[in-house]
């Protein structure tokens, strides 16, 4: 494909905006340039904020069911371009076909659940709250809102947040990863063509400075971030401080339990998908496999030449199990994190690095790799890999276990695989992460209930998507109602009761 160049979106056009800075879109799995990205100014900004508040203004007063009808008609445009769009996340994210159209799929449910917008927005009433007085409460949108995205899931993480966003009245702009912006444009043109009135969606293209200059402008009200830890923190504290609602969902050390009595091939063939899976980029990936009492060397020795035999490649090669890392500095991270893991004694038993994919020889791939006899005080234990790396810690039983993951900064997914009914409910129970599998590697929730961490994976009060993301992308107005017959009474100076 020659070289591209990919703008921004505002006020229902492809834009180039200021277009002083610029920045390369690499292709992965090649390592070369392959297009190039306008990054977004203040001024940039500054239009698309004017153009969404003033679509913003017809759009929250246009009836809930119109607003579906648009996303219904988006939803069958996405049904029938899913491959167009798995397209652009394999040429610029470098994850395979397959895991692509599974990305877009999980994308499309939260559309399919945002049609149901009439039925969400409904409000409660009261009738009688006083004699000859009726209550009610209703939501009603925020205005214009914001979502920052990350790399690792270019077209569903957006799709956590515009269509509820879009649903509930609100004008959304969109500020994706600077790695793969493609797919933020198709999604653009396809809900203008759906009918979605000019400046109700918009995308600003941008790094750090665009995300600085989202967090204080005052035409937003709202601003939804899904990525790494660190950022997420600061996109919570200065958007907070500047009077936003945010909600910020960060990074991930996710462990799955495997106890003695687990049916082991289960657990490994879980482990495979779930932590080899995109190269290990996903923030529900498996990174550690905490072995429970005898079952570690079984569960070694049974991963070791799965591991090894990885199908590694170009998205669209034919059985490819896992791709290339984003770039260049992902690749060398992941590596030294494996480096230093080794040099404090964990042993490598299948080592990722320095594989060279045949003719891709310059693309940024790391090899599965599986280290074993990991301790919660290295470095590939204590921060986020990001990459095709399983660490196997080995515990005397289940509260060791549980000990090792309440010890971890991060709470986002856990799993355990177990035959007894017992051991799991007690695990459901106690254990202080947000989202729990039982034989389930990667527990993602369907897009009816809502997504998120607890501890630093997630600051502010509200999870992603479903019931959760109405609430956030709403404010709520209570409402008392009197028709009082036309005796006069005179004033009231007492606090009024109920009588
Ligand atoms: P990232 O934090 O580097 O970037 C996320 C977004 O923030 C991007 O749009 C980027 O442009 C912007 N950004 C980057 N640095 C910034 C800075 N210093 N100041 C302001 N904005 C900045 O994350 P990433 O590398 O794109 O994505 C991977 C991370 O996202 C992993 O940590 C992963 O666990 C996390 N993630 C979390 C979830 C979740 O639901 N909890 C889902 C997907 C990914």
């Amino acid at each position: 494909m020659s070289h591209y160049e990919v703008g921004h979106w505002i006020n229902g056009a492809v834009s180039r905006g200021s277009g002083e800075r610029r920045q390369d879109i690499f292709n992965p799995a090649t390592g070369a340039v392959q297009g190039q990205l306008l990054l977004g100014s203040a001024a940039d900004l500054d239009a698309a904020v004017a153009g969404a508040t003033q679509a913003a203004k017809g759009w929250g007063q246009t009836p809930p069911l119109a607003r579906a009808r648009v996303l219904f008609k988006f939803l069958t445009l996405l049904q029938e371009r899913r491959e167009l769009l798995a397209e652009a996340l394999v040429r610029e994210h470098g994850k395979t076909l397959p895991d692509a159209l599974g990305e877009v799929a999980r994308g499309i449910e939260v559309v399919e659940f945002a049609t149901a917008m009439p039925q969400l927005l409904k409000g409660e009433y009261t009738e009688q709250i006083a004699r000859g007085m009726d209550a009610w409460s209703m939501r009603q949108p925020l205005g214009v809102v914001a979502g920052i995205t990350p790399f690792n899931f270019p077209a569903m993480v957006p799709m956590w947040m515009y269509p509820i966003a879009i649903g509930c009245g609100n004008a959304f702009i969109l500020k994706p990863s600077e790695r793969d912006p493609s797919a933020s444009l198709l999604m653009a043109r396809w809900l203008k063509e759906a009918g979605l009135p000019d400046g109700v969606f918009s995308v600003i293209q941008g790094d750090k400075d665009i995300v600085d200059a989202i967090l204080a402008h005052p035409g937003i009200a709202a601003v939804s971030f899904v990525g790494s830890t660190p950022v997420a923190e600061h996109i919570y504290r200065i958007g907070t401080a500047h009077g936003k609602r945010v909600q910020a969902l960060g990074g991930a050390k996710n462990h799955m339990v495997v106890m003695p009595d687990a049916d082991l091939d289960g657990a490994v063939d879980a482990l495979m998908g779930a932590a080899y899976g995109s190269a290990g980029e996903r923030c529900m990936a498996i990174s550690v496999a905490v072995a429970v009492g005898d079952v570690g060397h079984k569960l070694v020795a049974a991963l070791a030449p799965k591991v090894g035999a990885l199908k590694i490649g170009e998205g669209h090669q034919q059985g490819a199990e896992m791709g290339p890392l984003i770039t260049r500095a992902s690749q060398q991270r992941v590596e030294r994190l494996i480096g230093e893991g080794v040099a404090a004694g964990a042993k490598a038993v299948v080592d990722g690095r320095g594989l060279r994919v045949p003719g891709h020889e310059d693309g940024f791939f790391v090899g599965g790799t599986l280290l074993d006899g990991v301790g919660a005080e290295m470095s590939c234990y204590s921060e986020e890999i990001f990459g095709p790396v399983l660490c196997v810690v080995r515990v005397p039983d289940l509260a060791a276990a549980i000990a090792l993951i309440e010890a971890n900064e991060y709470a986002n997914g856990v799993a355990i695989f177990t035959r007894d009914g017992h051991v799991a409910r007690e695990f459901v129970h106690h254990i202080q992460v947000g989202m729990v599998g039982v034989n389930v590697p990667l527990p993602v929730p369907m897009a009816f209930n809502s997504f998120g961490g607890w501890k630093r994976s997630l600051f502010g009060d509200h999870h992603a998507y479903g019931p959760e993301a109405v609430r956030f992308y709403t404010k709520h107005k209570a409402v008392m109602q009197r028709w009082p017959d036309s005796t006069p009474k005179g004033p009231q100076f007492a606090f009024p009761q109920n009588t």
